[in-house]
Parts: structure tokens; sequence; C-alpha cells
């Protein structure tokens, strides 16, 4: 059967391949009742999966290498421990029997019930121990729908597969940077949740907000992905094939085009130059980075170096992933942003069980209450500047008290620092995110005390439009174009002008080809976004008059009609 379904793009361009469904297991539990005489079955299932569980984990005992950490033998005794211990290997047996469930569904109970235990655990060491449960449920529930599981396909097919998921987290989207694959489409999801901007860094055409895709795709079907449409074309026939291949071809000859403008400054038509910086999530980003010509980077989320893993990279560690990217981007200017960690990038089931995590523990409201965590990353960027022009960004600062506490633990770490003996640049600057309508609306207490501002406009619009970036089902209302964002924006980029603090954008509306020449005419001259859109904004800037678009901006920031605030963008834009 073909059919499409409707999604929103993350990354354009066009791909043709073959369907490969990817689980996460815990997302993928299904829950079903069974009649009472499937119960015995049902219960020799789940004891089943432990002991295939255990064999797992015996085997994997057995085979550590020599040279692997000490801890890698004590994290599988502990998971064989959590195992063995009743309330994971009885309990959902109870379950089975009480509510007449199927097994999946009955341990994944459990594993709640036992996650609010755990919760309640004063003893932060004991608490974070609740990661080490939930994995080892994972490694039970792959037992027990194993049999359903795709195999890995072979590495060089994989630029033929698409990827197609119900719901990755930002970490599991991280491991995919390790593959080649075609294409990227998954069921929920917003457009700026990080999990799709991640998906943007694997430099494939993705959509996300598909709805239903995992179910009603089955492995091995032909799919298209048209990123520049947000359009899913499942099993198309010859002709729809035939039609894609050729704008598939297009669309890759106009890429090829744009890459000679590599070695092109960015100027308007009257000779103004404009910065184009890059954002990153890991060193290996900046191959991309020197393919599009950067300037420099302008957002390093260097969150992504504490995913997947679980312990925290410690300061040489971190240390030898700044400098990397200081050396190799030579003179040009590296913006480390501290960890934003929370919200929807959780380290290992630390801090996800918030009730409201995008308005919690977040980025550095989570690093000046682990103090320790904060000068241990400070440290290593402090070291990195010795080896190049690094600069430091605090995320999400909405109050005065939150700045100068981190400056003083900048501070701190330079003290820390000199006692040891070890380089750093004394007047590495230190700026910050405007990402709070707060801090957009008290922009000069920010101004006052750092030395650049860096326009989150992500979060920005998250917080003036209340509606979670992440969440697929709130997706239509996230609208760079509401007349508030507008106004905001525009506010902090005249303000910062006026008062001559260096300001830029580096959340997705950057790279929005459609508001580059709105941005500009703001006032805007650096703009920070994943090197894949650089050059084509590059182009746009060099076929812009900004004389042209100031007027014209400032009429769209007065419209307040919705209609009126597109047909006069749509002109700024011909
Ligand atoms: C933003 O919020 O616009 C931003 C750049 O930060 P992040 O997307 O990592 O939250
Ligand atoms: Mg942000």
């Amino acid at each position: 059967m073909n059919f499409v379904l409707h999604g929103s793009s993350v990354s354009s361009g066009i791909t043709i391949g073959r369907a490969h469904l990817v689980s996460s297991a815990r997302l993928e539990v299904a829950h079903y009742e069974i009649p009472a005489s499937a119960v015995p079955g049902e219960i020799f299932r789940f004891d089943a999966a432990i002991v295939r569980a255990k064999q797992e984990l015996a085997q994997l005992e057995h085979q550590i290498p020599s040279d692997a950490p000490a801890e890698f033998g004590a994290f599988l005794q502990l998971h064989r421990m959590i195992l063995d211990d009743s309330s994971l290997s009885h309990a959902p047996r109870d379950i089975i029997r009480a509510q007449r469930c199927n097994a999946e569904w009955a341990l994944v109970q459990q594993m709640e019930t036992l996650g609010e235990q755990f919760e309640r655990i004063e003893d932060p060491y004991l608490r974070e121990r609740s990661a080490d449960m939930q994995q080892v449920v994972e490694r039970v529930l792959k037992a027990l729908i194993g049999d359903k599981a795709q195999p890995e396909p072979p590495r060089a097919e994989e630029h033929k597969l698409i990827v197609v998921a119900h719901d990755l987290s930002p970490a599991d989207m991280l491991l995919f940077k390790r593959h080649e694959y075609g294409g990227f489409v998954t069921d929920v999801g917003g457009v700026t949740s990080h999990t799709a901007i991640l998906a943007r860094s694997l430099n494939i055409p993705a959509l996300v907000g598909l709805h239903h895709a995992r179910h009603m795709i089955r492995e091995g079907e032909m799919l298209v992905v048209d990123g520049i449409q947000g359009v899913l074309v499942v099993n198309p026939d010859p002709l729809v094939l035939a039609e894609y291949r050729l704008r598939q071809s297009q669309h890759e000859l106009e890429r090829k085009k744009l890459g000679r403008l590599k070695s092109t400054p960015a100027a308007t038509l009257d000779g103004t130059a404009i910065e184009l910086l890059a954002n990153i999530e890991l060193p290996q980003d900046l191959e991309q980075v020197h393919d599009a010509g950067a300037e420099g980077i302008g957002l390093f989320r260097t969150e992504f170096l504490f995913m997947n893993r679980r312990d925290q990279p410690g300061e040489d560690e971190q240390f030898e992933a700044y400098r990397e990217v200081a050396r190799r981007m030579r003179a040009k200017p590296v913006v480390i942003r501290t960890l934003d960690i929370g919200a929807d990038k959780a380290l290992d089931g630390h801090v996800e069980s918030m009730p409201n995590p995008a308005l919690g523990l977040r980025a550095i409201r989570y690093c000046l209450s682990e103090p320790h965590v904060f000068l241990v990353q400070l440290r290593a960027i402090l070291r990195a500047s010795h080896h190049g022009q690094v600069r430091i960004l605090l995320p999400m600062v909405a109050h005065v008290h939150e700045v100068d506490q981190a400056l003083a633990f900048v501070r701190q770490a330079k003290g820390q620092l000199d006692a040891r003996g070890v380089p750093y640049d004394p007047r590495v600057q230190v700026g910050g995110m405007i990402e709070i309508p707060a801090a957009a609306l008290a922009l000069p207490m920010f101004m006052k005390r750092l030395d650049f501002l860096s326009l989150g406009t992500n979060d920005l619009i998250q917080y003036t439009l209340a509606i979670d970036r992440t969440d697929d089902a709130v997706a239509h209302l996230y609208d760079p174009l509401h007349p508030a964002v507008l106004q905001l924006v525009a506010h902090v980029i005249h303000a910062a002008n006026r008062g001559r603090t260096p300001i830029a954008v580096c959340g997705e509306m950057a790279g929005e080809l459609a508001l580059t020449r709105l941005l500009l005419g703001f006032g805007l001259r650096s703009f920070s976004m994943h090197p894949a859109q650089l050059l084509a904004v590059k182009e746009r800037v060099l076929r812009t008059e900004l004389a042209a678009v100031q007027g014209a901006a400032q009429k769209i920031l007065r419209s307040s009609d919705p209609a009126k605030t597109r047909e006069l963008l749509a002109r700024l834009n011909a």
C-alpha cells in the first residue's frame, strides 16, 4: 500500500531508501490484557527473560578486557545484584497475576514504582542508582521482546536506510552520529527539540511529528523523505519515485553550487561584514564546520560530552575536547557554553523526573547547585583558553545573582589553576545566553556584567509562548513570527547594539533562511547556526541590501496581524 505522511522537517533535502525500524525498548512497550489461562505462560516468559539477562551479564563479566577500567566489573556486579533482587525478579510476577497483563507492562510498572522509591532516597549516590535499575530493566525488556528486534544492518548499507522511530532521546540521537543513515523520521518531537537539533547535525533529511509512522511502516519498505516539503512517501509508485529522484539530484546540485561560496567573505551588497558562526555538539562536528567555511564556533553545546555514559567527564577529558576544538579553529573564536543539562537533556536518569523539567533545575541553575561539576568544567575551559580564542557562555541566565555567582566561580577556577601553575587566558570573555523573556526584558543588568550576549531563540520562544519545545501536540503553536517573539528579538538586538555589547543569535532562527533578512534588518551582524545551513544563509546575505531591509523589518515589527506579517516577510524575501 502506498501512502503519504506529513510531519515537520528538521533537516532539508530528499532521500530515498528502505525503512529501518528502531526501538527504544522503554518507549515501545505494549500493554495488553491476557486471559487467566495465559498467566502461567506469561510468568514463564518473564522468568526466561530474567534468566537470559543474567546469562548476558555473566557472559559480559567473563569477557571484560584486561585493560578495562576497574569500575566496569563493579558496574556489572551491581547490575547482577539488582537483577537478583526480588523487587525486580519476583514482584512483576505478582503484577502479571493481579492485573492479567503482559510481562513487559508488568516490568515497566514495577520499574516506575521502584523509580519513585529511589526518588525519595536522601543519599545522592543511592538515588543515582535509579539509572542502573532502569538499565537492568531495559536489558530484561530487550530479552522479552528480543525476538522481534531487528538485526543491525551492515555498515556499508546504512546510507540506503531510513531510520523510523517512535521517539528518541537526545542521548539516543547522539549514538546515531556513529552511523551513516540516509534519513531519519520520528513520530513525535518538536522542530527545536534537542533530538531534532541533533538530527539536523547528522546532516541527512529528517522529519519529526509524523504521529503513526512507526506503527504504519514495515521494515524494508521503500520510503522517500522529503525534508523540503515535510512529507514522507511510503511505497511510492514508479512515477512518483522518478519525480523524487529528479528533485533529489537538483537539490544536490544546488548544494554543490553553494559549496563554491565557502571562502567568500560574508558581506551584504553595501559591504557590511556579517559574521557567520557554527553550532557544534562534539569535536567531531568540526569537519562540517570547516567544509562550511564558518568564521568560528558561536555555540559549543558541551552537555553532549556528558551523555550516554555512567560517569561524568573529568577535567582532563573535558580539557582535551575543548582544546581540540580551540586548536583546530586556530585564531577563530570558540564560544563554549557551560553545561546546559536538564529538561530534555538528562544526565543518565539524573534530573529528568522533576515535575516540570523545562522550568526546573536546568542549565546555569543546575551548575550553581553542583559547584564541583561547574568548577571542573570551568577549569577545563580556562585551560583550553590558552590554546585558542575561547570564550565562556552561561546558559539560561535570568537573575543578576546567577551571573554574579557564576563569575565568582570563574574567579575561583582561575585561582585554582594559578595555585597549580596551569596557564590560561586571564582575559577570557564571559557571556550570557538571553533565552528567558525576563533576561530579554531586563537586558542592561546583564550587559553591565557580561562581555557578550547570545540570543537563544529556541528557548526564548518556548518560554515566551509557554509551549514545550519537545511536545509535538503543541508544535503548531511554536511560532518565531509571533509578534511577542519578534518584539523581544528585535529589542535585544537593538539594546545590545546600542550598548556596544556584542550580540549573536545562536538559536534555530539564525539558520532559518526565511528570517535572515529580517534579522539583518533588526540590526543583527552575527549569526550562529548548524554548519549545514551556513552557506545558504551566506548566499542570502550576499544578495541583501541592508538599507532596503531595515525599513521592511520595522514594518514587520509593527504588524499585529499574523497574515500581514507573513505577507510582508514574503515580500522581504522576494
Ligand atoms: C536556544 O535555546 O536557542 C539555544 C541555542 O540553546 P539550546 O537549543 O541548546 O537550548
Ligand atoms: Mg537554550
